[in-house]
């Protein structure tokens, strides 16, 4: 989806936006991913776009541990600069405002509004997820997933001094 510069009222531009991710490039980092929901408020600024928003999606993950499927609940808010390529990094007033926010680059005074949300997306998907915060994983020697089998590798090739401890989990 995209917004020209010039379709953006002086006032501002409100949008409710709910994009399907068919996203090339981003094979593996999830099992699936929701439809991502967005509202967005589009300003014109001297020479590009500020845009400002909030954005919620599930996504189901692999437990980087067990490699279960985790539903993982990802949200943000964002606000980003975008300037026209070339001449507007030079703008003294978006070197100022760069420190306060993020810029990013954009083409032909049009904002590219799928590849805004496919980045803030990326950025808080979890790296290592997990399907609960004591996950016990697989075992290393025989590939059993601990949380519902027990096996008898770690017994036999535990530290007898961790015994104690291994007890206790
Ligand atoms: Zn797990
Ligand atoms: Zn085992």
């Amino acid at each position: 989806m995209l917004v020209e510069r010039s379709q953006i009222p002086p006032e501002g531009l409100d949008l409710e936006v709910r994009e399907e991710p068919c996203w090339e490039g981003v094979e593996g980092l999830w099992l699936s991913l929701a439809p991502v929901e967005a509202s967005l408020h589009l300003e014109r600024d001297v020479t590009g776009i500020l845009a400002s928003g909030t954005f919620s999606t599930t996504a189901i993950i692999q437990c980087s541990r067990c490699s279960e499927p985790v539903s993982v609940p990802i949200s943000d808010s964002f606000t980003i600069l975008y300037a026209e390529a070339g001449e507007a990094f030079d703008d003294e007033e978006v070197e100022l405002s760069a420190a306060e926010m993020d810029v990013d680059v954009m083409q032909d005074q049009r904002l590219d509004v799928t590849k805004l949300l496919r980045e803030n997306v990326l950025l808080n998907v979890p790296l290592q997820p997990l399907c609960r915060v004591d996950c016990r994983g697989l075992c290393p020697h025989c590939g059993i997933n601990l949380n519902e089998n027990t096996c008898e590798c770690r017994v036999q090739e535990g530290d007898p001094r961790l015994l104690p401890l291994q007890q206790l989990l």
